[in-house]
């Protein structure tokens, strides 16, 4: 089977427990106002078979170690489920661990279920707080990303939750006391971690010839990122009760 692959990332720490390689699969169904890969919201680009991909990365193997493995990231990977759900009976044969990181917005196919069903962990974007803010910045619907939600809390999956702060939308202590109200009593999400909008991106939107639509904002200083997140770690304990 063929999947649409936009790039690799060997033996990065980021994206997943230990060692990872990521996978980042072309396509995405959003387009959030923050993205710094625009360069993956189309289909097609790159192929590979599932068997090409599960030897590029078992050349990485000895580095997993216990917790390492694979992320497949994008783009959004889900929109990719049936290659992905392909390739990682491939990666169970080579014995290689992968974990998810999606946006929860590309819905629950069949394919899709198997996948996070077997991932040893999910990495889910809880990118907006409500279905009037989700629409505006990101052009989908948050209620797919509730039903992925409630469908890893379903199976007892183990979650991280992360949020891209921007100055100016949702970077206040308000604004994210919304978000850990989406998240009480979800006791699959073991984290919730921040991320500070950033603007390395912003030369592919120039390059592509893509209107972007932040390109007066400024990163979000690491002290704010620091002090929120800190809020958030209270807060996420509490609201687990
Ligand atoms: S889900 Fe990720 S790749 Fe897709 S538009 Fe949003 S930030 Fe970009």
């Amino acid at each position: 089977m063929k999947g649409y692959i936009h790039s690799f990332e060997s033996l990065a720490a980021l994206d997943g427990e230990g060692v990872r390689y990521g996978v980042f699969m072309q396509g995405c169904p959003l387009r959030c106002v923050y993205c710094h890969n625009p360069d993956t919201w189309c289909s097609g680009g790159n192929s590979f078979s599932s068997e090409e991909l599960v030897k590029k990365v078992s050349r990485y193997k000895s580095y997993f170690g216990k917790n390492g493995g694979v992320t497949f990231s994008g783009g959004e990977p889900l929109v990719q489920a049936a290659f992905i759900k392909d390739t990682v009976q491939h990666l169970k044969v080579a014995g290689i661990n992968y974990a998810i990181d999606t946006s929860g917005a590309a819905g629950l196919s069949e394919d899709a279920k198997c996948v996070l069903r077997d991932a040893q962990l999910v990495i889910l974007d809880l990118k907006f707080w409500d279905d009037e803010s989700y629409k505006k910045y990101t052009g989908g619907s948050m209620l797919a990303v509730l039903n992925t939600l409630d469908f890893l809390e379903s199976i007892k999956k183990r979650v991280w939750v992360r949020t891209v702060v921007v100055p100016g939308i949702n970077d206040s202590e308000e604004c994210l006391e919304k978000y850990l109200e989406l998240l009480k009593g979800k006791k699959c999400v073991e984290k919730y971690e921040l991320l500070g909008f950033h603007t390395m991106g912003f030369f592919k939107y120039e390059n592509l010839g893509i209107k972007n639509p932040l390109k007066d904002i400024k990163p979000l200083p690491a002290e704010a990122l620091t002090r929120l997140q800190k809020f958030v770690d209270k807060r996420f304990k509490r609201s687990l009760g």
